[in-house]
């Protein structure tokens, strides 16, 4: 499971058997994110309690609640994937202030009134979200990272084979891009895979053929000037061709070599000199 929120400030501790509450990102809502596959199990109003709340129910039966809630995006019946965006935080209800109530029911409780699953024990911080500094001090000990769960695990993958302009990430599958580039052998999580596409975020998506589970050496680009290394179209200072420039600080993956030249993309004819490059692995 995900925290439901990216930027993780535990404001009270487990109370109402054991939920918890989530602050707002510095007075700003936050979007609500499913905590686990499941389907939206039930959409309910309380005005005297959690204000707007969303039940959802987990494949291993398992309840989650989102209360106070200014905004709900999902409907009953809804089947939504972990990290989804399923509303935004609030005060509806009875609050103090706005935050987001946040509960795990196992299957033999009543999820209404009994919270009873220890959020920290099933929530983990995935790669993108922040845990603010007084969360950390606080619950340190029984927070736990995606990352840390199995370091080998198979779906650690990374940026394989793209050329030197790097791999664009995408809004869904074929979908918008979101005008991130990711480099060769920058580190990805894969979530979820759909037809030849790679989830590695909440809503971040690549071409599957250009993650590898192999790091690749990798160089980096120093010593080029302001404008960045030439990268031609032959192995010729004079002859060919400048195509582009690639920054001093990118990552590039070399494919062959001629004399003092590196061939830095799969493509045809993409070489620079091999003098501003240094090999990092
Ligand atoms: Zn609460």
């Amino acid at each position: 499971m995900i925290f439901p929120v990216d930027f993780i400030k535990v404001t009270q501790g487990p109370h109402n058997s054991k939920a918890i509450d989530l602050a707002t990102n510095n007075g700003i809502y936050q979007d609500v994110r499913a905590a686990q596959d499941g389907v939206v199990h039930v959409i309910d109003w309380q005005p005297n309690s959690g204000g707007n709340v969303i039940y959802i129910k987990h494949d291993d039966g398992i309840i989650s609640q989102y209360g106070h809630l200014s905004k709900v995006y999902v409907k009953k019946g809804q089947r939504v994937s972990l990290g989804e965006i399923i509303g935004k935080e609030g005060a509806t209800g009875k609050v103090t202030g706005p935050h987001l109530h946040f509960g795990l029911s196992s299957p033999d409780v009543n999820f209404y009134h009994d919270a009873n699953l220890n959020v920290f024990d099933y929530c983990y911080v995935y790669p993108w979200q922040v845990v603010d500094a007084s969360t950390k001090e606080k619950y340190g000990k029984e927070l736990k990272y995606y990352d840390e769960i199995n370091p080998d695990r198979d779906n650690i993958k990374y940026v394989y084979d793209v050329d030197d302009e790097g791999l664009n990430v995408r809004e869904s599958p074929n979908g918008k891009k979101t005008g991130k580039l990711l480099t060769t052998a920058t580190k990805v999580i894969v979530y979820e895979e759909k037809d030849g596409w790679s989830r590695i975020g909440p809503n971040e998506w690549v071409f599957s053929r250009y993650l590898s589970n192999k790091c690749p050496i990798y160089y980096v680009v120093i010593g080029a000037d302001k404008e960045g290394l030439n990268v031609r179209n032959k192995p010729s200072l004079y002859l060919s061709k400048v195509l582009n420039t690639i920054k001093n600080g990118s990552r590039v993956q070399v494919y062959d070599t001629d004399g003092t030249w590196a061939k830095v993309s799969k493509e045809e004819n993409r070489w620079c000199s091999k003098k501003y490059l240094e090999k990092v692995n």
